[in-house]
């Protein structure tokens, strides 16, 4: 059986920026969360920044994330993506289904580094550093895809 590496928040875990949640309500993750298949992690709260703590953006082309006030907190994001990425390899994880638009989860979309709400195609630190070692990384949209994934592989090696 096949685990996944699932963004704490989408779990219900109360480690957002703002000390919210981002519950994924959805039966199949559901029925993934009975079967015991999630391994969960919040890369920033792991990396050592607390909750709750200043919103925080990547900034691609000086390839740093800043928070609101402007001080760079690129080591804790860059920290946390090590011990994800840590925690895929001693559990011999290959997918991931994390929170879309985060700077360390964002698989998709990230905000564009500004602090003016708009997005820009990009993805998080921890999403960037799974997948240069060929974790898949699907988010909370793509939670089909990974479903068909799973089933496919599973049929594969029965
Ligand atoms: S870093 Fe990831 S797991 Fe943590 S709150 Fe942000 S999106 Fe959720």
């Amino acid at each position: 059986m096949e685990k996944i590496l699932v963004s704490a928040c989408l779990m219900g875990d109360l480690v957002r920026y703002d000390g919210g949640h981002q519950q994924l309500v959805n039966k199949t993750f559901e029925q993934w969360q009975h079967e015991g298949r999630l391994v969960k992690v919040c890369p920033e709260v792991v990396g050592g920044l607390s909750t709750p703590r200043a919103p925080a953006e990547r900034v691609l082309k000086d390839n740093l994330v800043i928070d609101v006030s402007g001080k760079d907190v690129t080591h804790a994001f860059t920290r946390g993506a090590n011990i994800a990425l840590s925690i895929c390899l001693e559990q011999q994880i290959k997918y991931a289904l994390l929170k879309d638009s985060s700077p360390s989860c964002g698989s998709n979309t990230i905000y564009d580094g500004r602090f003016t709400g708009s997005k820009i195609s990009g993805v998080g630190l921890t999403t960037e550093l799974l997948r240069q070692h060929d974790i898949e990384v699907y988010s909370e949209n793509t939670v089909l895809l990974l479903a068909e994934k799973l089933t496919h592989n599973e049929k594969k090696f029965s």
